[in-house]
């Protein structure tokens, strides 16, 4: 590391919160599926900031809408209307065919926002019984960090020490519909089922085919709502607009396959391209009505600059067809990937959807080989992170190239060879 990298790593160290560990690397500017260090070298983001800056870095169409709005407007709060909020309302529901929309900022806020809807929902619409509703969530989730979303999770580090928890909430092993079927048939106060489609923290979890479909026609069968957090594999990332669009074709909103349509669609990171921090819920009218004037909300949610870099970075997905891009170089990545696994021992699994894909290392969860690797990948110009000890995800903005692709996969084959 050079000595800049290393005062601003310090400076960092000394002033902020050790709430993250980053990989020693300092980036001050970035260009589609590239970013730069202070001294200058060039890497392939392969993160995307945890699947976030999917339409590239800077994208020019979604910096110069959030430039030309934070010119005009920036901030009312919603105490008056502003001239962008029903724009993106109305082009947001279309896009993705949900009757309404409620903005709010980040992935964490728009998951905390849809299991309020939910749980609403079930005392206003289902009947539930006061203070009974219950809500099915996975093992090994990730959905965020507020203390309600920690509840449920089964990360021990991140949940030590942060209680009293919020109750009301039933945990089920991911990808097994038996669990989920016993699950909702366990009492009749079952309010919905929160799932991500593909879990993203916990490596790249691809569930069984069928499984999402199947998880929707249950959760009907006993009148309990489907809740999707695409905040990690929405916007185009698995090859779909939606990773719950199934193995239609449709691009541009899940109408085509009505059977893992969620009644409650999570959306947060790439919904802005990464330009700005947007996140959003959808859902259609029975449901989303439940929500009257007082009972959420939030300062920033929809304000102008949001709503105009919202509707630039759709625009971006639909304009530059990054859902076909993702499939057909997720399949070139993952040929590739297995094509080192058959020359380096190392790497014991590949799998993935679309650009979002991890590769499982040949060594336990708990060794620190994961972080070896990239911090060669960096050297050699790539930056990824481990999800654990032995998977690391790779996920690099969908605007990604077949020549980049190949030349990534050139990086990650000659550092692995490094360890053999
Ligand atoms: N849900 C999922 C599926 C996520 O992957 C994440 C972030 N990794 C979140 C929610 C939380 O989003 P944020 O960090 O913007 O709060």
């Amino acid at each position: 590391l050079s000595s800049k990298s290393e005062a601003l790593i310090e400076k960092e160290n000394k002033y902020g919160a050790h709430n993250y560990h980053p990989l020693p690397v300092v980036l001050e500017k970035g260009g589609g599926v590239f970013v730069w260090d202070v001294d200058g070298k060039k890497y392939y983001d392969f993160l995307s900031a945890y699947s976030a800056v999917n339409q590239g870095h800077c994208h020019p169409k979604i910096v110069g809408a959030m430039v030309k709005q934070a010119q005009t407007l920036t901030l009312t709060s919603r105490a008056f209307h502003n001239d962008q909020l029903g724009v993106f309302e109305e082009y947001v529901t279309k896009y993705f065919g949900f009757d309404k929309v409620l903005p709010m900022n980040t992935g964490a806020e728009a998951v905390e926002t849809a299991l309020k809807i939910c749980r609403k929902w079930a005392y206003e619409v289902k009947g539930t019984p006061e203070n009974q509703a219950q809500i099915i969530v996975c093992e090994n989730n990730f959905h965020g960090r507020t203390t309600t979303i920690i509840s449920f999770s089964n990360d021990e580090n991140a949940r030590k020490n942060f209680g009293p928890f919020t109750e009301g909430f039933i945990k089920i092993p991911y990808d097994d519909i038996d669990a989920l079927e016993a699950a909702l048939k366990l009492n009749s106060n079952i309010a919905g089922f929160l799932v991500e489609p593909i879990q993203g923290e916990a490596g790249v979890y691809v569930p069984s085919e069928g499984y999402l479909a199947k998880a929707k026609a249950l959760c009907a069968a006993h009148n309990a709502l489907f809740i999707a957090d695409e905040v990690q594999t929405g916007i185009a990332r698995t090859g779909r607009l939606l990773a719950t669009c199934g193995n239609c074709s449709c691009t541009q909103g899940c109408e085509n396959t009505p059977e893992v349509k969620p009644d409650i669609l999570i959306l947060g990171k790439a919904i802005s391209g990464g330009v700005y921090p947007v996140s959003a819920v959808l859902a259609n009218n029975e449901i989303m009505n439940v929500i009257k004037p007082g009972q959420h909300g939030s300062t920033f949610g929809g304000n102008p600059v949001a709503a105009a870099v919202a509707v630039a970075a759709l625009e971006v997905v639909r304009d530059e067809n990054l859902s076909e891009n993702a499939e057909r170089l997720g399949i070139l990545l993952r040929k590739g990937l297995n094509d080192i696994a058959s020359r380096n021992s190392l790497i014991s699994l590949v799998r993935g959807k679309g650009l979002l894909n991890a590769i499982v290392i040949n060594c336990d969860e708990e060794s620190d080989l994961a972080w070896q690797i990239c911090l060669k990948f960096r050297d050699y110009g790539l930056l990824a992170k481990p999800t654990h000890g032995n998977k690391i995800r790779f996920a690099p903005p969908l605007v990604i190239t077949e020549a980049q692709i190949q030349d990534c996969l050139s990086i990650i084959e000659k550092a692995l060879n490094d360890f053999k």
